[in-house]
């Protein structure tokens, strides 16, 4: 499971705290300070930690709560709320443009998983009844329009390309002109990813975006680079205001650091977590199911 290190901990914390009839501050302290650790350890954010900490601390060392008759349920109740707020409280949808076709422009490092989420976020919309079209923009990283286009065979999902002489920008205008013509209500710009974020590679993502108007920007992050995709997530977000992030291989994420931060470093909410290769492997982020996950 994603997080095991840290939902071990904590239910370990929690366990405790749970089998003591009353508590005391020093209680409540004690276990704040395991569960502050146990963050740290994460690889959470460390200025995430220290107000997460504090807002926990502020509501639960009170007599309310240490009088009242399960005051340990009481404080696991308060950081399974504030670990939701955390993750930004309510799930954020995809956006649907009322003047179809909804665009979606895919950005992220080389190897995060765009091209892998751009073919997984198409089956997701073909299964709630849309025609979503997926359009290569990626001419730089070989191979990358042969791999869409695979995945487009393998999920009967057209694919727009126009090889790699043309254009990012004409290609992502074409696209979207094609999709218009053909009835595709959706349209999945996977564009190209570096090694490391450039200035190129920005000017051409503002470019495409330019040219098209995207509803969603999704940057796609690897969560098992933890404090690293939320550095990458806040970059790409100053320069590109990005509407989602999409946290990739949870599967090998024991940690969760990058899923507990991004949000609150960032202001920007995780859309989609992806957790294993394959296409069915991507689902709407839940703040509060992955709290209670975590939580156990
Ligand atoms: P891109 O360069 O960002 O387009 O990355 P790709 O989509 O080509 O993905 C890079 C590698 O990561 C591929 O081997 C994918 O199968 C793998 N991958 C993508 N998403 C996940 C995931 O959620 N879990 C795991 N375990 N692997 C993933």
């Amino acid at each position: 499971m994603a997080f095991e290190g840290l939902a071990n901990r904590l239910q370990n914390v929690f366990g405790k705290l749970r089998s003591k009839g009353k508590l005391t501050e020093e209680d409540v302290g004690e276990a704040l300070r395991e569960v502050r650790l146990a963050l740290l350890e994460a690889d959470v954010n460390f200025k995430v930690v220290k107000d997460f900490i504090a807002k926990v601390k502020e509501q639960a060392i009170g007599q309310d709560v240490l009088k009242s008759f399960t005051p340990g349920m009481v404080v696991i109740d308060i950081v399974n709320k504030e670990l939701t707020a955390l993750m930004g409280g309510t799930q954020s949808k995809l956006a649907r443009s009322n003047r179809p076709p909804t665009v979606i422009m895919m950005a992220g490092l080389q190897g995060a998983g765009k091209t892998t989420t751009s073919g997984k976020l198409a089956k997701m919309l073909m299964k709630q009844n849309h025609r979503p079209l997926l359009v290569a923009c990626d001419i730089y990283r070989p191979a990358a329009i042969k791999q869409l286009e695979v995945l487009g065979e393998q999920l009967k999902v057209p694919v727009f390309s126009l090889g790699d002489k043309v254009s990012p920008v004409e290609i992502a205008k074409a696209g979207l002109q094609h999709a218009k013509d053909n009835g595709n209500d959706y349209v999945i710009l996977d564009t190209a990813g570096r090694l490391h974020i450039d200035e190129n590679l920005m000017e051409e993502l503002k470019n495409v975006r330019e040219a098209t108007s995207p509803d969603e920007i999704l940057l796609v992050v690897d969560a098992m680079t933890g404090q690293d995709a939320v550095n990458v997530a806040e970059s790409f977000h100053q320069q590109l205001e990005l509407s989602g992030v999409v946290l990739t291989k949870l599967d090998g994420d024991t940690r969760g650091g990058a899923a507990l931060s991004v949000k609150a470093v960032t202001g920007c909410p995780i859309k989609f977590v992806a957790s294993g290769e394959k296409m069915d492997a991507l689902e709407p982020f839940y703040p509060d199911r992955m709290a209670s996950r975590i939580l156990g």
